[in-house]
């Protein structure tokens, strides 16, 4: 069998090694984080077809003891007035970090290298090199590297990413009233002038996860610290229901993310040579579609499935290609109108209001 080093082991890299393992397929994974800053951040919002692929590789009841499921989706102007409530099917939300850990635990050590930076070789193609310059011993590379992959970079030179036109501060704070009032209910309220949203979610008991979508063109606030972050949003959330504002005040903004969302202006190819390409390195899929990491765990299964079916690696990453690339571009494209609903003013909004797409 070829020897395969997975680089990156954030959802899509762990997911794989989960895949290769359940198939007895040997690899490795090279991360450049720290373990334990692996599982810092934010949360996920992952549709019914997404728990599918998870319960191939994750016990579900645990799955369950980390995470609930939201019964319905609820949507209001910022005052509190009631525009829209839909029911949601087998929606879950779960933190980054216990998916990381649930995905983790299959894992062996010994086949996990942290604080590994792993760069691709300049003379050699097809080759790559770790931290300390040493070769790695790879016949495959499954590059998992994330949204601005520097080995996708590098390998399609001219590729164009640009900065999406929504930024999104999220925060997860432990708060069991905040917690009881929501239920198990997804709340957004939005700014009746467009481009200015604050969505509410119950990841457990007692712990709940806002995140607040900013029009990055009318509200500047990428160079911000927390504690000036908080105070801004103080004072733009300061009109709205007071559920908002109460949360706003109530956090702390020690742990708060702030994302700038990147996009490709066209996909590249997902495999080059012996290199292929998975999860957000292989497709960047902006936050409106909460696709990214169903995406992840399909392009591992299917990736993993045309591996152990092909006895020819490009034909196995050419079927791969074949089956995922036309899925993502349909989630690109209901991104892109999903980011120009938000932009819109409420009254010119269509009545299509779910923040998820659906293929
Ligand atoms: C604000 C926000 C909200 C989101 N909400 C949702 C949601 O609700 N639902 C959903 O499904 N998705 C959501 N997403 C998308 C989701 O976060 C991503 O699709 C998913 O995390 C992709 O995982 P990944 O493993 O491909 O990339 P990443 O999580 O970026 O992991 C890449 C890993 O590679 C490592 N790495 C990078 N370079 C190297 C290198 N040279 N050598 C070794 N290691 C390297 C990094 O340290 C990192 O650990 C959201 C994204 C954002 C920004």
């Amino acid at each position: 069998m070829n020897k395969i080093a997975v680089v990156g082991a954030g959802i899509s890299g762990l997911s794989m090694a989960n895949y290769l393992e359940k198939n007895q397929i040997d690899y490795h994974i090279y991360e450049r984080r720290k373990k334990d800053d692996l599982a810092a951040g934010h949360g996920f919002l992952i549709p019914q077809e997404g728990m599918e692929y998870l319960s191939q590789i994750i016990d579900c009841s645990q799955l369950l003891e980390h995470g609930s499921f939201l019964k319905k989706y609820i949507q209001y102007s910022h005052t509190g007035k009631m525009l829209a409530e839909k029911e949601l099917e087998n929606v879950f939300a779960i933190s980054r970090h216990s998916l990381i850990n649930l995905l983790a635990q299959n894992i062996s050590p010994e086949k996990i290298s942290y604080e590994e930076c792993i760069t691709p070789c300049k003379t050699e193609k097809g080759r790559f090199k770790s931290s300390d310059g040493i070769y790695i011993d790879t016949d495959i590379a499954i590059i998992s590297d994330g949204s601005k992959s520097r080995i996708r970079r590098d390998l399609f030179k001219d590729e164009k990413m640009r900065q999406v036109r929504e930024s999104e501060a999220v925060n997860i704070i432990h708060n069991k009233e905040i917690a009881d009032s929501i239920e198990n209910d997804f709340i957004k309220f939005h700014h009746e002038e467009g481009g200015l949203t604050f969505g509410i979610l119950k990841l457990s008991h007692d712990t709940i996860l806002w995140y607040s979508q900013f029009d990055n063109e009318k509200y500047k606030i990428n160079e911000y610290s927390s504690e000036d972050l908080k105070k801004y949003m103080l004072d733009i959330f300061a009109e709205w229901h007071p559920l908002v504002s109460s949360i706003i005040q109530k956090s702390n903004y020690e742990s708060v993310h702030l994302w700038c969302v990147y996009e490709l202006e066209k996909l590249n190819p997902f495999y080059k040579d012996n290199v292929v390409f998975i999860g957000d390195s292989a497709h960047p899929l902006i936050p409106f579609t909460s696709q990214g990491v169903t995406s992840a765990l399909k392009d591992s299964s299917i990736l993993t499935k045309y591996l152990v079916e092909e006895d020819n690696t490009t034909t196995a990453f050419r079927k791969y290609e074949a089956e995922r690339k036309p899925e993502i571009e349909v989630h690109i494209h209901n991104g892109r109108a999903l980011l120009s609903q938000f932009l819109l003013s409420l009254d010119q909004q269509s009545s299509n209001i779910l923040p998820i797409s659906y293929k």
